[in-house]
């Protein structure tokens, strides 16, 4: 008897007739004699909803309340979800994160699962019931709802494969697997059979909404393999994974690409020590993520220009606190919304040169200007205005024979 966990999106459920859809591929599973724990998202769009709501009510919103109200959406899905299985016969029930207990360590609304608490959850699978659990939500030490970042469902599936050791665990979505690139911005994106942790965990940080980044992480630590298949048509999907049989031999894996970034430039600050951490620490103070960061070598050693990237909607901020800060000068800020930063992934790349230029041979030969670069083993990211972001993409899906 094998024991899986199914883990279904926001879209899978995003409608009542979704739902029951879903409880059909549970029922697949349950009826192969299977041990099933089901982990949902919130039905499609209830969780911006709430978050919405919360920014209606304060721009401050306090982040305690932000978990307790954004994690509602999860508990709705989940009784529907049980409701629906056991109108069809089933042993079913729904289980919050409390109940579990599901524990996390970390800040409100980007805490993580340290551990699951399985003994009542593997008494009720040997009973023959199947669990459905809230995914996104868990709880703290001092007894707070906590979440653990947009699209956590995926972590608390994974988590819950580690903890009560599960044979197979399916992430089901909309799509029916990893592609190269987002299948619904470049109609030739082709399906990924098998992808490593470490390209999936870059795609999904660089820009690829299948995946949370930190689920891949806790997949990538826990050893844990990953499918991810579609809840919409019934298809071979993609395998996470860290084996390396039947790799493809592609240099390059997959094109990401981020929505709503944005360029800070501070030009004319002054080339000491300890300038570029005085310019960061507000921002890092006041959890502002910094990406891509570079400085001007500087001419006569006295100033130098910083440039660095944000997501647009910390824009605001970020210029308020760059000019209240009293620890450093500068001639001018400078900043551009409409910027967007484009990957290619894939560890091929280790071990073949010349990549670099390719691809900016391929963006060139687009006419594509280049603002930032930045680069680690497996990846390349450069920011280019965000018109251009379509044109890249295809640029370097057909350069690295993708298409
Ligand atoms: P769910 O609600 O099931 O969690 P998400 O919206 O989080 O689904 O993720 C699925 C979406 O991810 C797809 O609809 C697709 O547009 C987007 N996506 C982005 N990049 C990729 C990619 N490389 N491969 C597949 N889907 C991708
Ligand atoms: N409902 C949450 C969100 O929209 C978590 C999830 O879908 O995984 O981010
Ligand atoms: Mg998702």
């Amino acid at each position: 008897m094998k024991t899986i966990v199914l883990k279904f999106g926001g879209t899978s459920v995003g409608t009542i007739d979704r739902i029951k859809k879903v409880c059909k591929i549970i029922a697949f599973y349950k009826k192969k004699k299977n041990k099933v724990v089901v982990v949902s998202s919130a039905m499609s769009g209830v969780t911006n909803e709430l978050v919405n709501k919360s920014k209606l009510i304060s721009s401050n919103f306090d982040r305690a309340e932000y978990d307790v109200l954004v994690s509602t959406g999860e508990q709705a899905s989940c009784a529907l979800i049980a409701g629906r299985l056991k109108h069809n016969g089933f042993k079913s029930r729904s289980w919050t994160s409390w109940q579990l207990p599901i524990l996390t360590d970390g800040p409100h609304s980007s805490a993580r699962i340290g551990s699951i608490g399985i003994k009542e959850l593997n008494r009720y699978l040997k009973s023959g019931g199947i669990p459905i659990i809230t995914g996104f939500q868990g709880v703290s030490k001092d007894l707070r709802i906590t979440t653990i970042g947009r699209s956590g469902s995926d972590a608390t599936a994974i988590m819950l494969a580690k903890f009560i050791k599960a044979d197979e665990c399916i992430i089901y979505t909309d799509v029916d697997g990893v592609y190269t690139t987002d299948p619904r911005q470049y109609k030739k994106a082709k399906k990924i059979k098998k992808i490593f942790y470490d390209e999936m965990l870059e795609m999904a940080s660089l820009g690829s909404k299948v995946m949370q980044p930190t689920s891949v992480q806790d997949a990538k630590l826990n050893k844990i393999d990953v499918k991810v298949k579609s809840s919409f048509v019934s298809k071979s999907g993609t395998l996470i994974t860290n084996s390396k049989k039947a790799f493809s031999d592609q240099i390059i894996t997959g094109i990401s690409s981020t929505k709503n970034d944005a360029k800070i430039t501070i030009v004319g600050v002054k080339d000491r020590p300890g300038v570029a951490a005085s310019i960061f620490k507000p921002l890092s103070k006041n959890l502002i993520n910094v990406d891509m960061v570079v400085q001007n070598i500087s001419l006569d050693g006295r100033e130098t220009d910083l440039t660095f990237t944000i997501k647009a909607d910390d824009l605001k901020k970020t210029e308020k606190l760059i000019k209240q800060n009293k620890k450093i000068s500068f001639k001018k800020l400078s900043f551009d919304k409409g910027v967007s930063k484009v990957s290619i992934i894939g560890v091929g790349m280790i071990t073949t040169p010349g990549i670099t230029y390719r691809m900016f041979q391929a963006l060139a030969s687009k006419k594509i200007n280049i603002l930032v670069i930045s680069t680690s083993e497996i990846k390349i990211s450069v920011l280019v205005s965000v018109k251009h972001v379509k044109r890249a993409i295809a640029a370097l899906h057909k350069e690295f024979k993708l298409d």
